[in-house]
């Protein structure tokens, strides 16, 4: 990294932490100063914030970080933060989260992407439904189907409920 852009980002770092800039500016200037560079430099830049990531305290129960990390305060759910890596670096989160441990990075990219398939779902009745969240395509690999006339097609009875 050059030292101009180094300077550029510890300027856009601290402007952050004393609250002098917004998040969305803060993230669009980095990404900007990220453009500059080749994939490779970029990479390295991503896996050394990912270094400093592992040590931000993380609360085991909400897993969500417990002190500011870069744009994010305290309280945010790691997967969030997965999120803006996964998307960034060029090949994906589950590199960062095995180090490059080749075997075990396309499968945790594709359980990543299924994980990403799930969203909130009020039908706490269905098998599917873990906690408000449906959980449909980690069983099946792919998104439940929703029709404007029926609503989900794919709801099944949990049995055991009332
Ligand atoms: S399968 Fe359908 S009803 Fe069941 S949790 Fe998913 S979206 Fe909700």
């Amino acid at each position: 990294m050059s030292e101009y852009k180094k300077q550029a980002i510890d300027i856009i770092d601290r402007l952050h932490k004393e609250n002098r800039i917004g998040y969305q500016d803060y993230l669009d200037i980095h990404d900007g100063l990220d453009e500059m560079e080749t994939l490779r430099d970029r990479d390295e830049v991503l896996e050394e914030l990912w270094g400093q990531f592992a040590d931000v305290p993380m609360n085991p129960d909400t897993e969500c970080i417990e002190e500011r990390f870069m744009g994010w305060g305290p309280g945010i759910h790691r997967e969030e933060i997965w999120h803006w890596f996964d998307e960034r670096h060029s090949k994906g989160v589950a590199y960062l989260l095995y180090g490059g441990a080749e075997d075990y990075v396309p499968e945790t990219k594709r359980l990543y992407g299924l994980r990403r398939s799930c969203f909130e779902c009020e039908s706490q009745t269905c098998q599917f439904n873990h906690g408000g969240e449906c959980r449909f395509a980690l069983v099946h690999e792919r998104k439940p189907r929703i029709t404007d006339d029926d609503g989900c097609i794919d709801y099944d009875y949990r049995e055991g409920d009332d």
